[in-house]
């Protein structure tokens, strides 16, 4: 559901204005999960409108035991499948990560996803559409819940799926629609040069988060294929393309691999690397400590992870260790797998 759906039925029922403000406000205000429960329209109106309202249908709903991370499989026109995740890292502080794609192209070595190998891109519809569910879910379950940030760190490449994620940016920050506040909403990125550069245009409100795992081409280009087109010292001049725009933070996702990149000459790369930045007091490091997959990585000892911290803050950076939310039902970074449902 989203506004170009609604007009679409406008247009095809011949139906006047207020119609319009009817289904906009139980779909977006009353977060109405069918054209059924829209009581506004009357009842011949709403059977005769044959659309569905949402492209993506539950197959599976899994809540963490902590109760603070739920990841559903759904199912889209297709047939295909993808996850998304509703979290609530602080109390009352909601969020949802949302994919862009079936699978995804980019081969991270640590990521599920990227073994599941490219399938297609979502459409903006099928992106936001997400967002819908979980308010729906949000509702139908009574949680004590507002559903307030969304981050692009689901199944996908974000900038591999360029129009459509631009695309959905537009409709999430639409007044009429979600409206939801650019400064609510993050982008996550493998390190897709160009698009960063055309992302920080179109959206220099939006926060954004550059995956980097590595600060040495051959350790990043060993965990990171995109390394080899995109290598560290063009991404450090996309990055400071973004900051240099926007005046705005930039958050630097690192995940730590047991043995692989958490060591303290990692650590000093880093720093280097950062320090290298035209604004280097406006990136933030996100330490996520590795979530195990079936990819053959280990996870950083917690020691290790807050050692590996502690020289990035000597050194003057600003740094925390990520909260991991939903490992127990794989929902957490790096776990979206489809797992035992393909
Ligand atoms: S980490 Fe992101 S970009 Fe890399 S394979 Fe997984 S989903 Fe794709």
């Amino acid at each position: 559901m989203d506004a170009q759906r609604i007009d679409t039925i406008v247009e095809t029922h011949d139906l006047p204005t207020y119609r319009r403000q009817q289904l906009l406000h139980a779909f977006f205000t009353e977060n109405c999960a069918t054209f059924d429960d829209v009581t506004t329209l009357s009842k011949s109106l709403r059977t005769s409108i044959d659309l569905p309202a949402m492209t993506v249908r539950k197959r599976r709903l899994l809540v963490s035991n902590e109760g603070n991370a739920f990841k559903a499989l759904v199912e889209l026109d297709d047939g295909k499948l993808i996850e998304t995740v509703l979290l609530e890292p602080k109390p009352g502080l909601w969020s949802c990560c949302i994919s862009s794609q079936v699978g995804c192209l980019m081969k991270c070595s640590f990521c599920a996803t990227g073994r599941l190998g490219f399938t297609r891109h979502l459409t903006s519809e099928e992106i936001t559409d997400q967002v819908l569910f979980w308010r729906q879910y949000i509702r139908a379950e009574g949680l004590e819940a507002n559903l307030r940030n969304v981050v692009y760190m689901g199944m996908g490449e974000p900038f591999h799926n360029k129009d459509a994620v631009f695309a959905s940016l537009r409709e999430l920050t639409n007044p009429e629609t979600f409206n939801i506040g650019a400064r609510s909403i993050s982008v996550s990125t493998s390190g897709l040069v160009p698009a960063i550069e055309e992302f920080t245009d179109q959206f220099p409100q939006i926060n954004l988060a550059v995956s980097l795992h590595a600060a040495t081409d051959e350790l990043r280009q060993h965990l990171m294929p995109v390394n080899k087109p995109y290598p560290l010292e063009k991404l450090r001049a996309a990055m400071d393309y973004y900051v240099d725009n926007t005046n705005r933070k930039l958050f630097i996702e690192y995940i730590m691999l047991d043995g692989e990149n958490d060591q303290p000459a990692h650590a000093e790369k880093l720093v280097q690397y950062i320090r290298g930045m035209a604004r280097p007091h406006l990136a933030h490091v996100n330490l996520i400590v590795y979530n195990p997959t079936d990819a053959g990585h280990r996870e950083s000892p917690r020691a290790i992870a807050r050692a590996f911290m502690a020289i990035l803050k000597d050194n003057g950076l600003s740094a925390t260790i990520r909260k991991n939310l939903g490992r127990d039902i794989n929902g957490a970074c790096g776990q979206l797998a489809l797992k035992g449902q393909v």
